[in-house]
Order: C-alpha cells, then structure tokens, then sequence
C-alpha cells in the first residue's frame, strides 16, 4: 500500500478511552471511537449523556480527566484551542449584528492573521458554498433564521478546519427550516470532504444525515454504526428502544448460537431471528418493529391479538393490541395498503424478515 492510501484512511480524530470528571460528576466514562476523514460522524443521545462535553473536550474548552484525543494521530493534549486545526458550530450562532455577513465571516480570519484582501476572497468563497453569495452585504437582522446558520456554518468553514464540530445546530430552527438545511448542510459535507462531529438528541436527524452514528447514554457509548446498523441491527435495549420506535417483549430464548436465537414467544409459538452479541439463551427481552408486523386471521402467524385503540398518523396508523397474555403491542399500518382492523377485532400477527431481534442487555 502506498503512504498517500494510508493517509487517505487515516482517521481525522480518535478518542481513546476518554473519562471526564467535573467534580463528583463523571460526564464520560471511558469513551473510544474513531472518526474517519470526510465522514458525517453523530454523536446521538438523550439530553445529559455527554454529547456536548465530548465535543468540547475536542475543541480544548475542556480537558480530559484520563484518555487522549488525537487529531489525525496527534495528541491534542497540549495545545489551546485556537492551536487544534478544528472548529465549533454552536446552536446559537452568536453572529456580529452590526458587521455584515462578508464581515462577520472574515472576522475570524483577520484574528488569524490572514491578509484583508486574502480574507476577504475566502469569506466570499465559503458564502458561494453556502449559497449566500448574493447576502454579502446584509446583516444578519435581515436573514432568517436559517440564512443566519449557513452564515455561522460559513465563518466555521472559513479557516478551513481539519474538523468541524456541530453542536445541535439546527435546533433553533422549525421543522421546515431545520429539514431543508439539513439536506445543505450534508451537501456542504460531502462537497468541502471535512470530516464533521455532530451532536444531536434527534434520532431522525441523526438517521438521515450521518454515515455512522454513536449512540451514548450516561457518558457511555452503546454502540456505534451506520444509521442502518443502529436501526436494523440494535446491539441492546437502550439502542433500540432509543432509535426509532419497538416493542420490547419478555420472552424465553431456548437457544442462542452463531448470532441466531431460538425463542418461545409469549402465547407459544417459536421464532427464529437474529441475536445481538452478548445476548444469551434463558430469560431475555426480544425487540419486534411494529412496522414489520403483518396482519393474520385469527388463530394464523405467530403471535394473537385484540385491538385495543388507533392512533391515526397520516401515512400511518399506529394499532395499539394487547396479546392474549397480556403484554401490550404496537403494529404500525401503512394507510391505504389494506383495511385497518376495528377496535376489539382479533388478529393474528405475522413476524416479518427483519421484525424481531434478541438485545442484550
Ligand atoms: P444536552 O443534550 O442536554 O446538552 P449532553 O448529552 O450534551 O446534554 P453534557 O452537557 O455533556 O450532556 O453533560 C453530561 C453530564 O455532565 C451531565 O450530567 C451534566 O450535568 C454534567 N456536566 C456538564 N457540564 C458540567 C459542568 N461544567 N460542571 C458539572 N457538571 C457538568
């Protein structure tokens, strides 16, 4: 292999075993990954997992406990963060009010020493790139809101970092807005190839824009992967309970091996399906995705059940049952695919490829 393959793969940043304290407080216990160049890399958990903490001990606004974090294999210990060749994009874009947009992306590159005509020709090149080429010489009072987070996007760009860290940046925005610049800011990813650290609470977010997502709780990674892996593939109960939405079912593995469990389902019948590592045959907890759960006649599939309510979605409708043993069940519906059941029908519930997965715990 030649050296400019291996720098090719190189990873833009590795943490290694990072554990931060604040007092009694440990916020990251022993966090490891490694983010590749050019990838969309998220950091996805609910609020207080560490998300935010990792991220700023990244940038140096924060100094590790124990563990080391590595900027394309440098040990980034020692230098301030004006020295790391990476840079922040916070929730509040915090820009200038009374600079114009030009100026407010400029800003930083004259502090950095850049020439004014040098700053000047890479402010007006990042503002192409965020499509804002023609706002120059507003200021951000008259952009909405969305316009203002490219502008903060475009003076995080600037400077061209080696790494560029998201920090909820579109958390401020509606749901319109927050999906359309969601798609732009993908492209301006793909299209600049900076590897990105974004932090988010929003699983579909997370989904939709990231080539591999952590998922972290309590200040410890759950699991890390393709949106695909992490939604089809949850390695335990906190992942995919976490991700999109299931239903968790108690039930008995007989068996597992080679990644496959044999399970008792609740009213009999058996199942075969995948296993997460590190689940194991006894009593465990079975994860089944209500929107691979068919419709049966009574007495038919694997699982029986009465329906209870309907939670009318647009594209779907929700049909909340409860088994014959009394464990309630979600199925989600596509409307207009076939009749949706009364309240009280029976049914029958087909276990689709892909619907059940034995967790760990
Ligand atoms: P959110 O989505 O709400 O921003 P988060 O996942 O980013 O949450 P962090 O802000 O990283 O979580 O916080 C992780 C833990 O560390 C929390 O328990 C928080 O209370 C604690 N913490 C964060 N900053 C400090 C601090 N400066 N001093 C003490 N504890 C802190």
């Amino acid at each position: 292999m030649t050296s400019t393959a291996a720098v090719a793969t190189a990873n833009a940043v590795e943490i290694d075993n990072v554990v931060k304290r604040y007092g009694f407080v440990t916020a990251l216990h022993g966090v490891s990954m490694q983010i590749g160049d050019g990838e969309f890399f998220t950091l996805l958990g609910p609020s207080g997992c560490g998300k935010t903490t990792l991220l700023r001990c990244i940038a140096g606004f924060e100094d590790v406990s124990e563990g080391a974090i590595r900027l394309h294999g440098q040990d980034i210990a020692p230098l301030p963060p004006h020295k790391r060749e990476v840079n922040t994009v916070f929730q509040q874009y915090a820009l200038f009010p009374h600079m114009t947009v030009l100026q407010n992306v400029s800003f930083g590159l004259l502090r950095l020493g850049w020439s004014v005509s040098d700053a000047e020709a890479r402010a007006k090149q990042v503002l192409e790139l965020v499509q804002l080429g023609q706002f120059a010489e507003r200021r951000p009072g008259q952009l909405s809101g969305g316009q203002q987070q490219r502008v903060a996007l475009a003076r995080a760009l600037a400077p061209r970092p080696k790494v560029l860290l998201l920090d909820e940046p579109l958390s401020a925005l509606d749901l319109k807005l927050r999906q359309a610049v969601r798609s732009e800011l993908k492209a301006i990813q793909r299209e600049t190839g900076i590897a990105f650290v974004f932090v988010t609470h929003d699983q579909e977010e997370a989904l939709t824009m990231s080539d591999r997502i952590a998922v972290m709780s309590a200040g410890h990674v759950q699991q890390i992967g393709t949106p695909r892996e992490i939604y089809e593939a949850p390695s335990n109960r906190f992942v995919a309970d976490f991700i999109g939405e299931t239903n968790l079912l108690d039930v008995t593995a007989n068996r597992v091996s080679d990644g496959i469990a044999e399970i008792l389902l609740p009213g009999g019948a058996r199942l075969s399906c995948p296993a997460a590592l590190g689940a194991r045959a006894g009593q465990g907890h079975l994860s089944l995705r209500p929107e691979r759960l068919g419709i049966a006649a009574p007495g038919q599939g694997q699982l029986q059940a009465t329906v209870e309510d309907h939670v009318y979605l647009g594209t779907d409708t929700q049909l909340h049952t409860r088994l014959g043993s009394g464990e309630a069940l979600v199925v989600r519906l596509q409307n207009g695919a076939a009749a949706i059941p009364e309240r009280g029908a029976r049914l029958g519930l087909e276990i689709e490829a892909g619907a059940a997965r034995l967790l760990s715990d």
